[in-house]
């Protein structure tokens, strides 16, 4: 018996991760709590560790400490894992330091980018059906965020929906970030490379093939029209 969610139209369930993308991007603070950045090997184009180009952007970042590819960080402040290759929206970071400070429960996850679980749940496979499988299985992993959104969130309440039936509870569990992705290009300073970088794409820096495009264009639409609705008195 699929779950309600496997029911609904794929159009919706992308609209629902843009309004919690924006809802993220909208917040008012200026919370900068410390975080640790690991970069995981990118599947697609097999970039792997820190470059010159992503040590620059990441020394931009407030608070943030670099670790190597494939250290496990230990005791710290918690880890946010990205792909190689992809660069972040720094306001992205902000749910991260959000969610850090008010829920205790929270900050002993690991925490991922949306890039990074979508990588994870669509391995090798780029079908149509295998995509949108995948797009569900993000959504469910962002949820965690959406008591943030109505202002319910408690620390019980995070910890608990933060719970991924498919990758366990508990200490350890990897947070999906509501965040869109950029690639982050080899010419960071000319300017096709910088035009190229800012285009991004609501689930991974390598969209291939009309399904990954159109459903951006949906993503797209969505947090423009929450922004919208943000913006408007
Ligand atoms: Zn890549």
């Amino acid at each position: 018996m699929p779950e309600r969610a496997d029911r609904e139209g794929i159009d919706d369930v992308v609209a629902r991760m843009a309004r919690r993308e924006a809802a993220a991007n909208f917040r008012l603070s200026t919370v900068a709590e410390a975080l640790r950045l690991r970069p995981e090997p990118c599947p697609s184009c097999r970039a792997d560790g820190w470059d010159g180009h992503a040590r620059d952007w990441a020394e931009e970042l407030p608070a943030v400490e670099l670790l190597p590819a494939g250290e496990p960080g230990g005791a710290g402040p918690p880890v946010l894992v990205l792909l190689s290759c992809e660069l972040l929206a720094p306001r992205s970071l902000l749910l991260v330091s959000v969610a850090i400070r008010r829920f205790p429960a929270v900050a002993g996850a690991r925490f991922e980018t949306r890039a990074v679980s979508y990588a994870r749940r669509i391995g090798a496979r780029g079908d149509e059906r295998s995509v949108l499988q995948a797009v569900r299985r993000v959504d469910r992993a962002e949820r965690w965020t959406d008591g943030f959104r109505a202002g319910t969130a408690t620390t019980a309440g995070a910890a608990r929906s933060a719970g991924d039936p498919e990758r366990g509870h508990g200490p350890g569990v990897a947070l999906t970030v509501p965040t869109s992705t950029r690639l982050r290009t080899q010419d960071p300073y000319g300017w096709p490379g910088h035009r190229s970088s800012l285009a991004a794409h609501f689930l991974t820096p390598h969209p291939r093939g009309r399904l990954l495009t159109r459903l951006n264009d949906r993503s797209l639409a969505a947090r423009l029209s929450a922004a919208r609705a943000a913006l408007t008195p």
